[in-house]
């Protein structure tokens, strides 16, 4: 009789701290042997010789837009793509699903449906609204990861920004309980004058969008947040940050004690205005994609450890939603990416800027388990959860549109051609995306 569930033999085991070959062994969703060599014998064994064992991706933030909005994505679509791209868990944004996730029936609902659809770990963040203070307790004794809010508008109708007193008042309700506030932080003064102007003006192209929408927005945002969480001793958490001048204010509040973390987006790294310019709605996002120099100091900030995680902000909208043509203040702001996160670190940083393996990891799947407390998640080690991605480094690949398992199959990434190339993807120890195929679930 078999030991073990399953084993997969001869890969080249990606931890935080080392690559080195291993076999591992899991039983009953869990990893109960990693060593250079295991004698036992499984009842499935895949041989990953030539390949690379990395943690699954633990996407903290994605848009499935699920119950209510279905049209967009759906936790279905959503979730194989993320498996299907190396990601074995993901924290779902409050907002986008109708209704959004502001009480504890709301949560209740979305968790319903993401057990019965999601072929990955489903997560989920709360949302912090004016309307919602008295809530935030009995979201957190039912499980969110931890709370988001907007600083501003968020798009969408009934999901409101939340102004100074609700952020105040929120972070200290959201401390008292030890859970963490996630910020999308641009400055709606600023954006809303910028964007005054220059639609007054007629001035409406990509370029426009981008300068309505200015680093300094993000800056003047999270000094006001850091400055609540250094009042309230909230821990918080900055989503989506463009570029390292605003990295460098979070680890600047850490320095003084600030329990605060950041995270970017692949497409921060991989996009620059002009593929807005030539991709338009497909590559509109807030805050916008920024000019190649930022886009340069992210990856120096990435391999300095001064960015805590990478995210993919999958924000999809239908194909009609995303068509800019001549306005670009119009059109639905979110990009398509949840697919894409690690083709993206692994083409771009470790083939293109040597960006070790090792610091891959780190922000796809240490850094999230450890800072929202996922026990027995993000790493590759005896006892924790079967969470496992098998990648060939050295296959290439052009993604086309036919292989998004979007509900809409678009992407500025379309077209790109990706070094690194996801085989096999394994969630508590059964295999669900094999060789171009979602196997579970169907
Ligand atoms: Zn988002």
């Amino acid at each position: 009789m078999s030991t073990f569930d399953l084993i997969i033999r001869n890969g080249q085991v990606v931890t935080a701290e080392s690559t080195a070959q291993a076999d591992i062994a899991i039983k009953d969703g869990k990893i109960q042997k990693v060593a250079a060599t295991i004698e036992e014998t499984a009842v499935k064994e895949i041989d990953a010789k030539g390949l690379h064992v990395f943690p699954g991706v633990i996407d903290t933030h994605v848009h499935f837009n699920e119950p209510g909005r279905s049209e967009w994505e759906g936790l279905a679509t959503g979730s194989r793509s993320l498996a299907k791209g190396g990601a074995t868990s993901f924290f779902d944004m409050p907002l986008n699903s109708t209704p959004p996730v502001i009480n504890k029936e709301n949560l209740q609902a979305k968790s319903d449906l993401a057990d019965e659809k999601s072929v990955v770990n489903p997560f989920y963040w709360g949302g912090l609204v004016p309307e919602n203070i008295d809530k935030l307790k009995e979201l957190d004794e039912n499980g969110v990861i931890g709370f988001k809010a907007f600083m501003s508008p968020s798009g969408i109708e009934d999901f409101n920004n939340a102004d100074d007193e609700t952020l105040y008042k929120g972070m200290k309700e959201i401390a008292s309980f030890n859970s963490i506030l996630a910020v999308h932080a641009e400055s709606t003064v600023i954006c809303d004058q910028l964007a005054t102007e220059k639609i007054a003006q007629g001035k409406t192209s990509a370029r426009d969008f981008v300068e309505s929408r200015p680093i300094i927005s993000e800056i003047e945002a999270v000094r006001r947040v850091i400055s609540y969480a250094e009042a309230t001793g909230c821990k918080l958490h900055v989503v989506h940050a463009s570029s390292r001048k605003v990295t460098d204010l979070i680890n600047e509040a850490k320095k003084r004690g600030v329990d605060a973390s950041v995270e970017t987006c692949a497409h921060y790294l991989a996009l620059t205005v002009k593929d807005l310019e030539e991709k338009g709605g497909l590559a509109k996002c807030a805050p916008p994609l920024r000019d190649s120099e930022e886009v340069e100091q992210l990856w120096v900030a990435l391999a300095n450890g001064e960015i805590d995680m990478i995210a993919s902000d999958h924000s999809p909208a239908p194909a009609d939603m995303k068509t800019v043509t001549d306005n670009f203040f119009e059109g639905w702001g979110g990009i398509s990416g949840a697919q894409s996160t690690l083709n993206v670190l692994l083409t771009e940083g470790y083939h293109k800027r040597n960006l070790p393996l090792e610091k891959i990891v780190e922000v796809t799947a240490v850094n999230p388990a450890k800072r929202f407390g996922l026990e027995g998640k993000g790493s590759l080690a005896e006892g924790f959860d079967a969470d496992i991605t098998l990648v060939n480094l050295d296959e290439s690949f052009e993604l086309k549109a036919e292989d998004l398992l979007y509900r809409h199959q678009h992407s500025p990434y379309v077209g790109k051609t990706f070094k690194g190339n996801v085989k096999t993807t394994i969630v508590n120890g059964e295999v669900v995306y094999d060789h171009g195929e979602i196997v579970v679930g169907k």
